[in-house]
């Protein structure tokens, strides 16, 4: 597989769903299928440990915000990048190291 960076996996997912016909009316819709994706996510942590379907349930959660950042325009990897910076500049905020 090539590489790809984030928007590129953006456009994929966003053309796939498309194509299958599922895009949503709202955002909020949309935030409310992330939301439902979390939840499903919880529930393969219920145990000791993460079941091995953890991480596919992960990706879910990812693939849907691609899919909404897609939608609304948003220049997702610059938004992380931004905020990954951000953060970086922000110190500790009040917090232990
Ligand atoms: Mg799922």
């Amino acid at each position: 597989m090539e590489k790809q960076d984030v928007n590129d996996l953006c456009v994929k997912h966003f053309d796939w769903v498309e194509r299958m016909g599922w895009h949503n009316k709202t955002p909020l819709e949309a935030l409310a299928l992330i939301a439902s994706e979390v939840g499903e996510a919880v529930n393969e942590c219920r145990g000791e440990k993460p079941t091995k379907e953890f991480g596919e349930e992960l990706a879910d959660i990812c693939l849907r915000v691609f899919d909404l950042a897609q939608w609304q325009g948003i220049n997702l990897q610059q938004e992380i990048l931004n905020k990954i910076e951000k953060n970086e500049q922000r110190g500790t905020r009040g917090r232990r190291v």
